[in-house]
């Protein structure tokens, strides 16, 4: 028997959970990521019904109707709707762990929130975990999940600021000698993105797209600097002047454009974090670079505008989707992480 299993018993269903904006991961220990799917939730609203979560939520969308809605209940960084976060938290641990009911064995759970969110809130996810099956919850601070599943030295006294771009949020935080000593979380991320490209073919093309197919744009042509060789996409929307469908082409260029006023934002919530953060620290950041995580940090040429912009080299974690819930998982398998100040157990 383990050390680990002697302090906390069989930890055969432990899991680590990364609650995010946009996507929930789940990695059962000894298992790895075992589910991967969209914080999204389809429900019913005549009968107050959750009808599907997750994939099969999203299998669902464009079949909505008046009374049937989709919901991402931590869309902004806030627990918008705590009935829904719980099904959804409840709906992943299952799915997660199929058996854990029959073997009696509930399981520890460690859940990353984004830093965001309030006291009340985050005490509203850890009361969703244990209705939802845990026996046991921890809610650690996401920047310090995310530096942990980046690889980044968190114990050692050099400072390394992480930027976490995710859907709704983007969290920034200078990590020394195991502890967060600045950090900002901004509402503002992915999303963001996806909206100023809606706002940018409304206005430059009279044309209106969903956000999802503004997503996509962003994803497939998107960039935050000059690429090697720019591209473009045929987009099929409704024209506003006479309703009808209409294709244009967009370049990535146009993109950019659109890009620049967020991206600006997120730029300038990082210099601000910097600013906050002790001198010494800021010579380690210029030495070691800031890394980039989330899904927002795959934009192309992200980190070559940071470098240009702060004059600080900055690269983009090669697991910038999974670094949340790999670093959960690590402070789960790790029980000298559970004395530090970073993890809550309420
Ligand atoms: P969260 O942690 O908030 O759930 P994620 O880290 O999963 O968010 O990131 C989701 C965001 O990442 C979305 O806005 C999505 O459009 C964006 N994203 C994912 N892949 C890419 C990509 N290749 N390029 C640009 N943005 C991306
Ligand atoms: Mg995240």
């Amino acid at each position: 028997m383990s050390f680990r299993d002697k302090l906390f018993g069989n930890s055969g269903s432990d899991m680590a959970i990364d609650l995010g904006t946009a996507n929930t991961l789940v990695s059962v220990l000894g298992q790895g990521i075992v589910i991967n799917e969209p914080s999204l939730v389809v429900i019913d609203q005549n009968e107050s019904r959750v009808l599907a979560v997750g994939a099969a939520a999203r299998d669902m969308l464009g079949s909505t109707s008046e009374h049937v809605v989709a919901v991402r209940p931590l869309k902004d960084g806030v627990v918008a709707d705590f009935d829904v976060t719980e099904a959804m938290l409840r709906y992943f641990m299952e799915r997660a762990q199929p058996n854990h009911s029959r073997l009696g064995a509930k399981p520890r759970v460690v859940v990353c929130v984004p830093s965001g969110v309030t006291s009340l809130e985050k005490r509203a996810v850890f009361e969703a975990a244990i209705t939802a099956g845990a026996r046991q919850a921890f809610l650690i601070e996401e920047p310090m999940a995310a530096a942990i599943g980046a690889g980044l030295p968190v114990d050692n006294p050099m400072g390394t600021m992480i930027v976490d771009i995710g859907g709704g949020t983007t969290e920034i935080a200078v990590i020394s000698a195991g502890g967060i000593v600045s950090s900002t979380s901004v509402r503002f991320a992915g999303d963001a993105f996806d909206a100023a490209v809606v706002q940018y073919v409304k206005r430059h093309f009279g044309v209106a797209i969903d956000e999802r197919t503004a997503e996509e744009i962003k994803i497939v042509i998107g960039s935050a600097a000059p690429l090697v060789e720019e591209v473009d996409v045929e987009v099929r929307g409704r024209d506003l002047a006479s309703g009808s469908l209409r294709t244009v082409r967009i370049e990535s260029e146009d993109v950019r454009d659109a890009l620049e006023e967020p991206v600006e934002r997120i730029f300038r919530a990082i210099k601000d974090t910097l600013v906050e953060t002790p001198s010494d620290l800021v010579n380690d950041i210029v030495e070691y670079g800031i890394t980039l995580t989330g899904g927002g940090a795959l934009l192309r040429g992200l980190d070559e505008r940071l470098r240009q912009e702060i004059g600080v080299p900055a690269h983009v974690s090669e697991t910038a989707l999974i670094n949340v819930v790999e670093g959960c998982a690590r402070v789960l398998e790790s029980p000298d992480f559970l004395d530090q100040s970073y993890m809550q157990q309420k």
